[in-house]
């Protein structure tokens, strides 16, 4: 049990200004497993104004880039030696198996920390550009206080992806964790106190929905950076176009795996546990759209109902867990409505279903559920329902197999799963999504992220991803002087 009674405001843990407490519970045991105070609008106007300051002080802002990345790498190796603890905070915290955990959850954002680090000693902070009119500087600058929201089902993962270009960029930032994953955040708190970061740069308030639109309304915030739901996206989109904000947003999905007739069916399955079925089917990627064609469809979907039934659900502590518990009971309710949505409207559960995994009694948990016979219209085809549930749709050939993976209101990710390469490339092109992977998904963070249509606006990660944190201004030199010679 970790208990706080303070808020990481501007560097230094303070007293908050209401009493209002979160308790974190176990999604496996239901039990209280933290205790942080909730941030109010009042907490948040403090750390706005205390990020303001330092940002019009210069102390962050106007520093050599290279003092700023020394004080990333210090962050980054304090946070190198404590990320088993993290990995392991945050499953006990929201459940996400620890495999998972240790492989992405925590890894990830160490990984960011370097990656932009590079980017930034590689950055053209102020270049001299041969004008029409003569010689004319381009610089960088700092956009200013960002305000970073962020979900829970990655918690270190969607922070440090603003966090890290925030910070080499020269702004100063104010974080919201999710109401279900503040104890992450209460770490990585203490990782930027010891890193010697000045005071006022970052501050990190958890809190829920009120909290966070009171932080992107706020006047003195520059820049909003968004990871959640769609619905959210564009409730704070509407808003930040209201102030000219500048905003960028990480948004849901619905991706889409092609399986082709020349897949190897054995080393697909296998892809595609971590694909569609990563951290528990609670990741915005996972490719919860199986497109198979009509000449293998029965075969894919018993492959499919093979390697999910086979699937090791329960505690997710337990390395040997693929499928953990859902983060919340009402994400377990969630889920439960779309698998009786999808048996409504005609498709067959193949595997799954609703009702507890045989042998668990407590906890969130859901059944790993494949339902067949999907057409891609239905509701459980169109609609992002952020837990364990995969549908499989027929497809003619491989144009109506693009086409399928297109008729989406979202396109953030995807796979092509075939023997020909150069076929998958040929799909890659094809599929309108801001990620894309033949016969497996990764993320590399010096390449852009982020999503089409519905699931984004701007990308994070790479040279791409850093210009969200900054201005660009021309400046015109001095003549030169007619004494010079
Ligand atoms: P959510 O939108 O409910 O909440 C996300 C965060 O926004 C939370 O901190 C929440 O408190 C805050 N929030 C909610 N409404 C807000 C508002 N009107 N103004 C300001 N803040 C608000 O999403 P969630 O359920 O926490 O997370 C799951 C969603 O996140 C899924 O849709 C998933 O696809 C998406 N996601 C996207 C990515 C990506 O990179 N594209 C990554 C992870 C998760």
């Amino acid at each position: 049990m970790r208990a706080y009674d303070q808020l990481f405001i501007g560097g230094t843990w303070v007293k908050p200004k209401s009493d209002a407490k979160i308790e974190v519970v176990s999604p496996h045991t239901e039990e209280i497993v933290g205790v942080v105070p909730e941030g109010s609008a009042a907490d948040i106007d403090a750390a706005v104004a205390v990020a303001r300051r330092s940002f019009d002080s210069g102390i962050w802002s106007l520093a050599q880039p290279s003092e700023r990345i020394a004080a990333v790498k210090r962050l980054a190796d304090l946070y190198a030696a404590r990320m088993g603890e993290m990995a392991a905070l945050i499953t006990e915290e929201m459940g996400s198996p620890i495999t998972f955990s240790q492989l992405a959850q925590v890894p990830a954002p160490w990984m960011m920390l370097n990656q932009f680090m590079k980017v930034a000693a590689e950055h053209p902070w102020e270049e001299i550009r041969a004008g029409v009119l003569g010689p004319v500087i381009v610089r960088s600058e700092p956009v200013g206080v960002v305000g970073a929201i962020v979900p829970w089902n990655v918690p270190q993962f969607t922070t440090m992806s603003k966090l890290a270009p925030a910070l080499l960029a020269g702004c100063s930032i104010v974080v919201k964790p999710s109401p279900e994953t503040p104890l992450d955040g209460n770490l990585l708190a203490k990782l930027i106190a010891e890193a010697g970061i000045p005071d006022g740069v970052v501050s990190i308030v958890p809190g829920g929905r009120e909290v966070g639109e009171h932080l992107v309304r706020h006047p003195e915030v520059d820049k909003i950076a968004f990871t959640g739901s769609t619905a959210a996206g564009r409730t704070i989109a509407s808003i930040c176009g209201q102030q000219l904000k500048a905003v960028s947003l990480e948004l849901g999905g619905k991706s889409a795996a092609i399986l082709l007739d020349d897949a190897d069916l054995a080393a697909t399955m296998q892809g595609l546990k971590s694909a569609s079925l990563l951290n528990s089917g609670q990741g915005c990627i996972c490719q919860t759209r199986i497109l198979a064609s009509r000449r293998r469809y029965a075969e894919v979907v018993d492959a499919l109902a093979a390697t999910v039934r086979a699937m090791k659900v329960g505690d997710p502590a337990d390395p040997a867990t693929e499928i953990g518990p859902m983060v919340a009971r009402r994400q377990q309710e969630r889920v439960e409505s779309y698998i009786a949505l999808g048996q409504q409207e005609g498709a067959r559960v193949v595997v799954g279903g609703n009702g507890m995994p045989d042998g668990i009694d407590r906890g969130w948990y859901v059944r790993p559920t494949v339902f067949a016979d999907v057409d891609n219209s239905m509701r459980i085809a169109q609609e992002e329902i952020f837990g364990p549930v995969l549908v499989v749709i027929p497809y003619e050939d491989e144009a109506d197999a693009i086409a399928i993976a297109n008729a989406s209101e979202y396109g953030l990710a995807g796979t092509v799963w075939t023997a020909d390469a150069d076929r998958g490339m040929e799909i890659a092109r094809r599929v309108r999504t801001g990620t894309y992977g033949i016969n497996r998904y990764m993320m590399d963070f010096a390449a852009p992220f982020g999503g089409y249509k519905s699931s984004g606006l701007g990308r994070e990660f790479g040279p791409e991803g850093f210009a969200h944190y900054l201005e660009k201004k021309s400046i015109v030199p001095a003549p030169p002087s007619p004494n010079r010679r």
